[in-house]
C-alpha cells in the first residue's frame, strides 16, 4: 500500500510542504535545520523521514488547510493568507475552523493589499461603494468589506489578478503584494492592507492525543529555537571591569551576557547572543569602548 493512503498510522508525523513555488525552499530547509532528513521517493510527492518519523507530502500550497482539516496531514507550511482566507470561506459557510496558526516562521513575508487605478484620488474606504474588485481572496475581502459596511462586487479570479482592471473586468484590486513592482507595471497604486502575511505552521485546532503530541512538541521546541537563531551570532571578547557599562549599551539586541572572571588578571571574558546584524561597524564601536579580542561565531543549534 502506498504510504499516502494510510493516514491511519499515527505514530509518524505528516508534514505538508509546498511542492514548488516561493515556500518550497524556504520551508525545506527550515526543517533540515531542525534535524528532519528524508529519503526522495521517484514521485516526489512523498518523501519518508529517515532521521525521524516525520514525513513530508509535497502539495500546491492551497491544498494545504483542507489536508490538514481532513486529516490527511498533521501540519503544513502555507502563507497566512491561504490559511485566513479558506478558515473564513468556511466560518462564513457556517463551518468550525478546522486548523490554526501554530508558529509564525519568519520567511515568505507579503501583505494583502487593496490596490486601485493610479489615477484615482484615494479619499478612503467608501470610495469603493459599487465598484468590482478583482482578487483570489474572496472571503477576506468580503469580511473586510462587511467591516467597512461597503457594497462592493467581489470578482473572484484565480490568477494574474493585476491586469482585471486593464481588461475591464474590474475597478480595483486586492491582491497579494511584497515589493509593489507588479502593481506598478499595471498602473495600480495599493492604498490598504487587509492582511500582513508571511509563512506559518499550520496545524489542527486542537493537539494531538496520540504519539504525534511528542514528536509535535519536539519539532515545535526546534523550531522555536532555529527561528530564535537565524540571523544571531554568538559574540565574545575581553573587556576589564569598568568598561562592561560602555559595552552594553551597544548590544541593545543581545541576550544577558554571560560574564566569566579571567584568572590572574583584572579582563572580563564576555559571551553574547546578538539577535541583530554583528557589522563591521558594530565591532569597531565596541572596540573603541574597550573590548578586546573579539570573536564573532556562528550559532548552529539553539535549545531553550
Ligand atoms: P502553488 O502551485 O503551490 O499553488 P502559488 O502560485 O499559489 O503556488 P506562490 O506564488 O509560490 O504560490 O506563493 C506562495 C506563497 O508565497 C503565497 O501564498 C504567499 O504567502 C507568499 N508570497 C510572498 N510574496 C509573494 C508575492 N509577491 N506574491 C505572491 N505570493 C507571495
Ligand atoms: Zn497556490
Amino acid at each position: 500500500m502506498s504510504p499516502i493512503a494510510t493516514p491511519a498510522a499515527r505514530d509518524r508525523l505528516r508534514i505538508a510542504i509546498q511542492k514548488s513555488g516561493r515556500l518550497a525552499d524556504p520551508a525545506r530547509a527550515l526543517l533540515s535545520s531542525c534535524g528532519l532528513s528524508w529519503r526522495e521517493s521517484r514521485d516526489r510527492l512523498f518523501c519518508y523521514g529517515e532521521s525521524l518519523p516525520v514525513d513530508l507530502l509535497l502539495v500546491r500550497d492551497d491544498d494545504i488547510p483542507g489536508l490538514i482539516a481532513d486529516g490527511v496531514c498533521d501540519l503544513g507550511v502555507v502563507g497566512r493568507n491561504v490559511l485566513q482566507e479558506q478558515d473564513t470561506d468556511r466560518r462564513a459557510g457556517g463551518r468550525a475552523s478546522a486548523f490554526r496558526e501554530w508558529r509564525a516562521l519568519g520567511f515568505g513575508g507579503c501583505r494583502l493589499a487593496l490596490a486601485v487605478p493610479e489615477a484615482w484620488a484615494w479619499e478612503g474606504p467608501a470610495q469603493l461603494q459599487g465598484t468590482r474588485i478583482a482578487t483570489s481572496y474572496p472571503a477576506l475581502l468580503a469580511q473586510w468589506l462587511a467591516g467597512e459596511g461597503i457594497d462592493a462586487q467581489v470578482v473572484q479570479l484565480s490568477g494574474s489578478v493585476e491586469i482585471a482592471p486593464k481588461l475591464g473586468q474590474a475597478d480595483a484590486v486586492c491582491d497579494l503584494v511584497s515589493s509593489g513592482a507588479t502593481l506598478a507595471a499595471n498602473q495600480l497604486k495599493p492604498v490598504m492592507t487587509l492582511l500582513e502575511s508571511e509563512a506559518v505552521l499550520a496545524g489542527p485546532v486542537t493537539a494531538f492525543d496520540d504519539a504525534r503530541r511528542e514528536l509535535a512538541d519536539m519539532l515545535l521546541r526546534r523550531l522555536d529555537g532555529a527561528l530564535r537563531i537565524r540571523n544571531s551570532k554568538l559574540l565574545m571578547f575581553q573587556a576589564s571591569r569598568e568598561a562592561v557599562p560602555g559595552l552594553l549599551p551597544l548590544l541593545p539586541d543581545a541576550e544577558a551576557p554571560t560574564v566569566m572572571q579571567v584568572d590572574g588578571c583584572d579582563s572580563l571574558a564576555l559571551q553574547a547572543l546578538c539577535h541583530g546584524a554583528v557589522t563591521w561597524q558594530r565591532l569597531e564601536d565596541l572596540k573603541r569602548a574597550g573590548a578586546r579580542g573579539l570573536l564573532v561565531l556562528p550559532v548552529e543549534g539553539m535549545l531553550a
